[in-house]
């Protein structure tokens, strides 16, 4: 089950693989785009573990919290404190999985419908398919996956998801950007990993590392 001690753990472990992941996002950014993708989420997921310090959900702390008000809290905060284009994606996403997530703990087909209102809202920001070189590319077969895998229960589930987002981000070196700062390269995007794409990848591998 999803409940707010994973969800929690799980935002802990996402920062800490965005800080030892941070100069490889940077220099995959650097290649096609601004370079600054590893300070933007090294800044926002700084800010997301400070909060959860003070936040009453916090294993061990005040009770009446869940998972979905840990995972809205968490994208506000990158909302409000990363600037790229990757904030708003970033901080829409968990706001839309926390928000579709019922309850003090979800089951594996609730994870599912939550990671997918997740993509739709990175989508409806975005407009961004599968094929643009973006974020989408890790995340869609990554909620194809966990659905596939979600009558194994959740550990499964979210080993699959990081399998797939890792195998989507992978193919991204070979697309040409049709969204985001990349896409001003136009051809002279082909043959670098997307920047957002590995990072969604990171993420979702911290989810299954927490939920093995
Ligand atoms: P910025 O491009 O503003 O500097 P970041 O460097 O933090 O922001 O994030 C760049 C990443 O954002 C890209 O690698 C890409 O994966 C993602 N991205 C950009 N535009 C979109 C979009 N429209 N839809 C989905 N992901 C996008
Ligand atoms: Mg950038
Ligand atoms: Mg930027």
């Amino acid at each position: 089950l999803l409940d707010t001690a994973l969800a929690t753990a799980w935002l802990r472990a996402a920062a800490a693989a965005v800080e030892a992941h941070r100069e490889e996002l940077t220099a995959l950014d650097t290649a096609i785009g601004d370079g600054d993708h590893g300070a933007n989420l090294s800044r926002g997921f700084t800010a997301v573990t400070t909060a959860l310090g003070a936040a009453p959900g916090r294993p061990g702390g005040a009770p009446g919290s869940s998972p979905g008000t840990v995972l809205k809290a968490a994208g506000t905060t990158l909302l409000s404190t990363v600037g790229g284009a990757s904030g708003p994606l970033y901080g829409s996403t968990l706001r839309a999985i926390g928000a579709a997530l019922p309850g003090p703990a979800a089951d594996t087909g609730q994870v599912a419908d939550a990671l997918a209102a997740g993509l739709a809202a990175v989508q409806a920001l975005g407009g961004a398919v599968p094929g643009d070189k973006t974020i989408v590319d890790a995340y869609a077969p990554a909620v194809d996956a966990f659905r596939a895998a979600a009558g194994r229960g959740l550990p499964a589930a979210c080993r699959a998801a990081a399998e797939a987002a890792e195998r989507g981000a992978a193919d991204t070196a070979p697309l040409q950007a049709r969204k985001g700062r990349a896409s001003y390269l136009g051809p002279r995007s082909v043959g670098h990993r997307d920047p957002g794409a590995t990072s969604t990848a990171l993420l979702l591998r911290a989810l299954a590392d927490c939920a093995a």
